[in-house]
């Protein structure tokens, strides 16, 4: 069976040649399985080790700074950073994006801080980046960089007068990130890094162990592991072990920048089709368009049917968009080839000139 165009939104696409390797070590790994070899082992703490690395290198993360390889998703990414960041305010103001900065903010509350939404876009169904809010007195801002359901993406980063935590999980690695503007960013690996299982958080080292709080659970704290080079408990052996094949794909391919241009080429065909194509349109404000989640819809609803039956022909899957939006969304991360997405414009072409 031939390999389907996969937009879906998360877990995602991977490159194939990291598949097949990663499949190749489910069966022989040094003589054993990689499901199966000790996390204590040389073999799997030269992984862990050259994944780490590798994070540092393909992000040029400056000196100062520890990455380390947790569970939890980043759903548990949400309080984990906010109980290590409360500091003497115990304030944390938070930029709502959408439904994953509305959880993020919950977990802020939940880890007993007092909570501020200094900006919001729920006016317009978070279909915008709101700018131009203060971000003075704070523990932390906290930002989600690219909102998987709504397609927006932030273009640039606020310049925080409170030191900045981001959920980067869903643009990790798609761009150019100047390190040193975070003290935490968090991602969940399940879309440009590996499969879901492991959350990669970026940190400052100079915050581990000074959080306000009167406890933190120990797997909470991340000084916990970063003491334990990220080998505090069992990590979870495949996701990482195929994170970091996925990372040495990414060297191979010419790194971040190489990604970022091609992550644009991706975009600029897709956005360019949905602006002139007349039976389809965007729901994103045209400056805040993601490129990793392109959300759309027809402008006409009476050929939606049709408009199914045509990608899923096509081999195309996940390109249904999420509940709270409707319409399409078609993710593009990393892995997804521009060829793909040709498809997906010519299907898009075709289908207007068939429905004049
Ligand atoms: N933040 C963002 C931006 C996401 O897209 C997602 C999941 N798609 C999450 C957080 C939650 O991640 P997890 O499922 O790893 O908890």
């Amino acid at each position: 069976m031939s390999k389907k165009h996969n937009f879906g939104a998360g877990p995602c696409i991977l490159p194939q040649e990291v598949f097949e390797e990663a499949s190749k070590a489910v069966v022989n790994f040094n003589g054993l399985s990689i499901l199966e070899i000790s996390h204590r082992s040389p073999e799997f703490v030269a992984v862990m080790d050259e994944a780490r690395e590798l994070v540092k290198e393909l992000l040029e993360v400056p000196e100062g700074y520890t990455v380390l390889f947790l569970q939890g998703g980043a759903s548990l990414g949400f309080l984990i950073s906010a109980m290590n960041m409360a500091g003497a305010t115990k304030k944390a103001g938070y930029v709502n994006t959408g439904a994953w900065s509305t959880k993020a903010i919950k977990e802020g509350k939940n880890a007993g801080l007092t909570v501020s939404e200094i900006a919001s876009s729920e006016d317009k169904n978070f279909n915008y980046i709101p700018k131009g809010y203060g971000t003075d007195g704070f523990d932390f801002v906290h930002i989600t960089s690219n909102n998987t359901i709504f397609g927006t993406q932030m273009k640039s980063f606020p310049a925080s007068n409170s030191p900045l935590v981001c959920d980067m999980s869903s643009d990790i690695f798609s761009r150019k990130v100047n390190v040193a503007d975070f003290d935490i960013i968090y991602a969940g690996a399940q879309k440009n890094l590996g499969p879901a299982g492991t959350t990669l958080y970026i940190v400052k080292e100079s915050i581990l162990g000074q959080s306000s709080l009167e406890t933190i659970p120990t797997y909470l704290n991340l000084e916990t592991h970063h003491k334990k080079d990220s080998m505090f408990n069992t990590p979870p052996v495949f996701s990482v072990y195929t994170s970091m094949l996925n990372l040495r794909h990414l060297k191979k391919n010419g790194g971040v920048a190489a990604m970022e241009e091609k992550n644009q080429a991706k975009a600029d065909l897709l956005y360019n089709e949905i602006d002139s194509n007349p039976l389809f349109e965007g729901t994103a404000a045209k400056e805040d368009r993601s490129n990793m989640n392109v959300t759309f819809t027809l402008t006409d609803d009476s050929l939606a049917d049709a408009w199914n039956a045509e990608w899923n022909k096509a081999g195309i899957v996940g390109l249904k968009g999420h509940r709270s939006v409707g319409g399409y969304r078609a993710s593009m991360y990393n892995a997804l080839e521009l060829d793909s997405v040709k498809v997906l414009v010519n299907l898009m072409r075709d289908f207007a000139n068939n429905n004049k």
